[in-house]
C-alpha cells in the first residue's frame, strides 16, 4: 500500500501538435495511503488518463508521479504493484475461475497453498465459490466482471487498486452490494482504493473522498457533504445533487444582498466589491423551506409540478421567469396552487465567474 502523489502532473496525448491540447491540466494533489477515493467527472473530462498516469500505462507528459515519496514517473507498469480493474472484463476465457484467480497470485510465485486460500477468500467475497471449477468462457458478462474484479483484488501487497468504471456491465442490485464489499475491502486490507466513475450516486455511497473533475481539471476535492454544502464553482452544483442546485444570474444590491430579477435576498456572503460583478446565486432544493408567513427572505410562487419520488416530493414552482425546485418530506401538505418559499441566507452559495465567494 502507498500514498501516491502527483506534482504538477499533466497530459497531452500529441506534444507534437502545433496547438497542445492537454487531456489532463497540470495540477498536483496526494492520494494517502489507506484512502478510498473516487474520480467522478463526465465523459472525456480526462478519468482514465488520470488512472493510467497512475498505472504507468500512460508517462505523463508534463509532471512526476511519487508513489511513497519514490519517483516513478518512469517505472513501467509490472514494477508498480498496482492492480487495475478496466470497464470491462479483462480475463482468460480458456482458463477456469480458479486459475483466473490465481493468475496474479502464481506470477508472483506465491505458494499454492496460500494461493488456494486467498483465492476461496476471494470467491466467496464476490459470490463465485460454486463456478471456480467452471471454464470462464461459460459464464455471463457480470460474471465475468466479478472474476476481472477479483483479480484486482487477490493480491494483498499491491499499492493501489484502480477501478475504472468496474462496474458498468453489473446490474443495479449487485452494484449497491459489490460497492458495499469494496469497502468492506478497504476497511479490512487498508487498501488505497480509487474508484472512477461518472455517476454521482456511486462516487457519493463509495469514497470518503471524491475528486471532481471537468474538462481536464481538477475542479474540487471534497467529502460528498462538502461537495453538498459549499460547491466551490457553479458546474459542482450542477453536477452533484438530484435535482441540480437551483443557480441564478443575479445582482449585488448592497454588501449582504442580491437581487434576482425583481426579486431581493440575504445572503450570508459578504461581497467585496472586486467581486460584485457576473455574479450567480445557488440553494439547493434540499435547503428551501415552505413557509405560511411573509419574512425578509420569502418568495411567492406558482406550483407547476408536484413528482412524488416515494421518499420525498419534488416542486417544480415559478417566481415570474425563474424557476424554482423544492424538496419537501413525502408527508407534507402541498397547497394547490400558489405555494410560500424561504430561501434561508446561511444556505446561499454565491458565484463570482462561476466561482464560490468564500
Ligand atoms: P474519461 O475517462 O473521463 O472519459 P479520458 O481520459 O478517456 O476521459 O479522455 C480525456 C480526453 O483525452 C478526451 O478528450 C479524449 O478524447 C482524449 N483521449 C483519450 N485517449 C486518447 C488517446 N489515446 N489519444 C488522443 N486523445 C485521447
Ligand atoms: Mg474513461
Amino acid at each position: 500500500m502507498a500514498k501516491i502523489e502527483f506534482k504538477n502532473v499533466g497530459h497531452c496525448y500529441d506534444v507534437s501538435a502545433e496547438n497542445k491540447v492537454y487531456a489532463l491540466n497540470p495540477f498536483s494533489l496526494t492520494w494517502e495511503d489507506g484512502g478510498r477515493y473516487a474520480l467522478l467527472g463526465p465523459s472525456g473530462c480526462g478519468k482514465t488518463t488520470m488512472l493510467n498516469i497512475m498505472s504507468g500505462l500512460i508517462t505523463p507528459s508534463d509532471g512526476n508521479v511519487y508513489f511513497d515519496e519514490n519517483d516513478i514517473t518512469n517505472v513501467i507498469t509490472e514494477e508498480r504493484n498496482i492492480a487495475q480493474v478496466f470497464q470491462f472484463p479483462v480475463i482468460y476465457n480458456t482458463m477456469t475461475v480458479f486459475d483466473n484467480l490465481a493468475f496474479p497470485l502464481r506470477c508472483r510465485k506465491f505458494d499454492e497453498d496460500k494461493i488456494k486460500t486467498k483465492v476461496h477468500e476471494v470467491a466467496e467475497l464476490l459470490n463465485l465459490t460454486e463456478f471456480l471449477n467452471k471454464l470462464t468462457k461459460k459464464l455471463t458478462a457480470d460474471q465475468k466482471q466479478l472474476i476481472s474484479l477479483g483479480r484486482g483484488l487477490v493480491r494483498e501487497d499491491v499499492a493501489a487498486v484502480l477501478m475504472d468504471e468496474p462496474l458498468t456491465v453489473i446490474d443495479p442490485d449487485l452494484k449497491f452490494k459489490l460497492r458495499r464489499k469494496l469497502k468492506e475491502i478497504n476497511a479490512k486490507y487498508k487498501t488505497t482504493l480509487i474508484y472512477v466513475t461518472h455517476d454521482q450516486n456511486e462516487a457519493m455511497t463509495f469514497a470518503d473522498n471524491i475528486i471532481v473533475m471537468n474538462e481536464g481539471n481538477v475542479v474540487q476535492i471534497g467529502t460528498p457533504k462538502e461537495l453538498f454544502e459549499k460547491p466551490k464553482t457553479t458546474f459542482v452544483g450542477y453536477f452533484i445533487g438530484s435535482p441540480a442546485m437551483n443557480i441564478y444570474p443575479c445582482d449585488a444590491v448592497s454588501d449582504d444582498e442580491v437581487s434576482i430579477g425583481g426579486l431581493k435576498l440575504k445572503v450570508n456572503t459578504k461581497l467585496p466589491d472586486s467581486q460584485k460583478s457576473n455574479l450567480k446565486l445557488g440553494i439547493r432544493s434540499e435547503y428551501i423551506n415552505v413557509v405560511n408567513k411573509k419574512s425578509e427572505n420569502t418568495v411567492e410562487a406558482n406550483i407547476n409540478l408536484v413528482e412524488d419520488f416515494g421518499n420525498y416530493k419534488l416542486i417544480s414552482a415559478t417566481n415570474d421567469n425563474i424557476q424554482i425546485k423544492v424538496k419537501v418530506k413525502r408527508e407534507s401538505v402541498i397547497p394547490e396552487d400558489k405555494i410560500l418559499l424561504e430561501i434561508p441566507p446561511e444556505h446561499c452559495c454565491i458565484y463570482n465567474n462561476e466561482e464560490l465567494v468564500e
